[in-house]
């Protein structure tokens, strides 16, 4: 039995939650998803994921859960939420909205974003190309933007090309390990660079807008970024250029 002294409310929880085991939490809530059904065998195993992601697979007869260690000391009231969460993925059932709201509200805490973020930085390996493509140098270009939006006071993560000619991630910012990855769909003769431009501007307002956490909710494009965006001198052309992609 793991300390739950979180300070999390536990009114209107069933009292059961508290002496349950991970494995005792699954079978209750597979009992509401199937009442009728021989309950399976169940093994919940804490991994050492890069992230605060789950898995949950029924195989032979046995339900087989993985879930990240992030998650290993959380309140069993957030480790009931996932529960929920997973069934009803395992059913295709959502979950009712309370498990999913209070599962979010648990990830945004800022003290398990902060580990979240920690073991992401441990864990996570990172290949950045260098910024040097074989048409674009992707240096040059943050700095010319920088110059011109950011009076070039915004210091320069690390930048890369990603692996594969991506169309469905045109560029991110990963703030675990301060890099801007642009796709490499971008790096050649035929495509203007005022496309790479305004990818390389979207990633740089993520560096100077953070994500905003509030209570659940999280807001990735604030207000502040989506007006500092349209300052781009070229958006219409820009995303024009995008839509063919
Ligand atoms: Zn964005």
């Amino acid at each position: 039995m793991q300390d739950h002294g979180s300070g999390l409310a536990v009114a209107g929880i069933q009292s059961a939650l508290l002496f349950e085991t991970p494995e005792e939490i699954y079978a209750r809530v597979f009992r509401e998803f199937k009442p009728r059904t021989t309950l399976p065998a169940f093994r919940v195993e804490f991994c050492r994921f890069a992230n605060a992601d789950s898995f949950i697979r029924l195989e032979s007869g046995a339900i087989h859960v993985r879930i990240s260690d992030l998650l290993e000391g959380a309140p069993a009231p957030v480790a009931e939420a996932l529960a929920y969460i997973l069934m009803g993925k395992l059913f295709r059932r959502p979950a009712a909205r309370i498990y999913s709201h209070r599962y979010r509200l648990y990830l945004n805490r800022r003290d398990v974003r902060r580990q979240m973020h920690l073991v992401r930085q441990i864990r996570g390996r990172k290949f950045v190309s260098g910024p040097q493509g074989s048409h674009y140098n992707l240096e040059t270009v943050f700095e010319s933007l920088n110059g011109e939006h950011f009076e070039g006071l915004l210091a320069r993560p690390q930048l890369g090309w990603s692996r594969g000619k991506s169309r469905s991630m045109l560029g991110h910012f990963d703030p675990s390990h301060n890099a801007i990855i642009i796709s490499r769909i971008f790096d050649e003769s035929s495509e203007p660079l005022i496309a790479l431009e305004y990818v390389m501007f979207h990633e740089m307002l993520h560096l100077r807008y953070p994500v905003e956490h509030n209570g659940a909710r999280r807001r990735v494009h604030t207000r502040e970024f989506r007006q500092a965006e349209k300052k781009f001198a070229g958006l219409k052309e820009a995303k024009e250029i995008l839509r063919r992609f």
